[in-house]
């Protein structure tokens, strides 16, 4: 395995290489910028040859990644910036992003092994591919959502009649006190599944207490202790 490496172009600095044969038909490339790890998987019995025609392929690209992974000031990633992207980062964990050329409805999915597999035919349109990420992420989060209100709102006792996805700029929800509308920054998908609750509970006390007033934080506070950590933490530039 070791004159394997020897394949491999030198990558930017603190970059490592991990190679593994699999019982797979082609070759993967995977990058974990959290723990700076390239990951090859090759089918177990694909040629030297292969291998180093299919690395030579993907050179220019995996530098170009790299070097953009060390370059990215916010680990965010922006919808519309994951056509192409080689991870996502989902719930504040930079996941590595796996292609796989199907003719089947296009997916996306989450593995065991934490891994998102996006599964679109060759050629796949990126407006499409924008439109199935949207989704996929907005996906997730109501999921969470439904599952924090069956937690928090019988606790509560309050009952908003709904609990909608937005992007927004400037806050990271909103509540509508008197349609008993509350609104959920969708970015918040990329971040600490905490902050969503401390976000989402921050709105439903809304719902007892209309301004940001005195009671307000009082009744935060009994729900959420350590709100004020969770409210750092999610102002903090991630
Ligand atoms: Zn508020």
């Amino acid at each position: 395995m070791q004159d394997i490496h020897l394949l491999f172009p030198a990558t930017p600095k603190g970059w490592q290489y991990q190679f593994v044969y699999k019982p797979i038909r082609n070759i993967y490339f995977r990058i974990y910028p959290d723990k700076k790890v390239i990951r090859i998987s090759a089918p177990s019995r694909i040629s030297k040859k292969a291998i180093k025609q299919a690395i030579a392929a993907k050179s220019a690209w995996l530098m170009q990644k790299l070097t953009a992974f060390d370059n990215a000031s916010t680990p965010c990633n922006p919808l519309s910036a994951m056509r192409d992207s080689t991870s996502c980062m989902v719930w504040g964990r930079q996941l590595p992003v796996v292609r796989q050329v199907c003719n089947a409805r296009p997916c996306i999915c989450l593995t065991p092994e934490s891994e998102i597999v996006i599964q679109a035919p060759a050629g796949f349109d990126p407006g499409k591919e924008d439109k199935l990420w949207n989704k996929w992420l907005r996906m997730l989060l109501n999921e969470r959502i439904h599952i924090l209100l069956e937690k928090w709102l019988p606790v509560m006792g309050v009952a908003p009649t709904q609990c909608r996805l937005k992007k927004m700029r400037t806050r990271w929800g909103s509540c509508n006190t008197v349609a008993k509308r509350i609104w959920i920054n969708s970015v918040l998908v990329h971040r600490d599944p905490c902050l969503l609750e401390y976000v989402l509970v921050h709105e439903l006390v809304h719902l007892l207490e209309s301004r940001h007033s005195r009671r307000f934080y009082q009744i935060l506070e009994t729900y959420l202790p350590d709100w004020k950590a969770r409210e750092g933490c999610l102002n903090q530039s991630h």
